[in-house]
């Protein structure tokens, strides 16, 4: 099973990337984002817990969102790979995911990071805004999500360095250009296995 970790700051297009994953390797994607604002919408109780967190740029707390993301996990059944978007966040995520995955007997395959310089990441979150509607999209929300960014999850960069893990992506051309980097890597990752 391929377990591929998508990373980079907000606005570095991990969404698109993972979109045009799926469709060439119909790989499953979780995106604890995407999660957590479904539980929002639906209006449980989890979401009422995360609701002023997210809007506020913060991070969910460790343990609420590893939770979150082993039920996930281990509700696949035969899927040939997995996208984790979003997740890990922190170099603790980081090191629990590792332990959730080998349970399951897998590992993360690789970590793709998309660095896009900081000018570009503001104009395209803020693009963003007007068709996500996205409570954080806007000028000081995201300035405070690239700060933590910056503090808490950049440094998840180097857990995936030491281990050899580590892919850098140019995130800053066309969404086919990028995708054309991350495909040349993810054909050379299924080479590798097939030996
Ligand atoms: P982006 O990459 O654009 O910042 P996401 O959709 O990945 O957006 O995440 C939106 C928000 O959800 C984050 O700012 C954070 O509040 C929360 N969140 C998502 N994933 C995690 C995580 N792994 N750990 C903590 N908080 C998270």
């Amino acid at each position: 099973m391929v377990n591929i970790v998508i990373f980079g700051p907000p606005g570095s297009g991990k969404g698109t990337q993972s979109q045009k994953i799926i469709e060439k390797y119909g790989y499953t994607h979780i995106s604890t984002g995407e999660l957590l604002r479904k539980e929002i919408t639906t209006g449980s109780k989890l979401g009422h817990q995360v609701k002023d967190i997210i809007g506020r740029g913060d991070l969910v707390s460790d343990n609420l969102i590893i939770d979150i993301l082993e039920k996930e996990f281990n509700r696949l059944r035969d899927v040939p790979g997995v996208i984790f978007d979003g997740f890990p966040r922190t170099t603790q995520q980081a090191q629990e995911l590792k332990k959730i995955l080998n349970k399951r007997g897998t590992a993360v395959s690789v970590m793709l990071s998309l660095e896009v310089e900081q000018n570009e990441l503001i104009k395209r979150l803020l693009a963003r805004k007007a068709i996500s509607g996205r409570q954080d999209d806007n000028m000081v929300v995201i300035e405070n999500r690239l700060v933590i960014y910056a503090d808490r999850t950049a440094p998840v960069v180097e857990f995936y360095r030491k281990a050899g893990k580590l892919s850098i992506i140019d995130g800053s051309g066309s969404v086919d250009d990028i995708f054309t980097q991350i495909d040349n890597v993810l054909q050379n990752l299924s080479k590798q296995t097939a030996q």
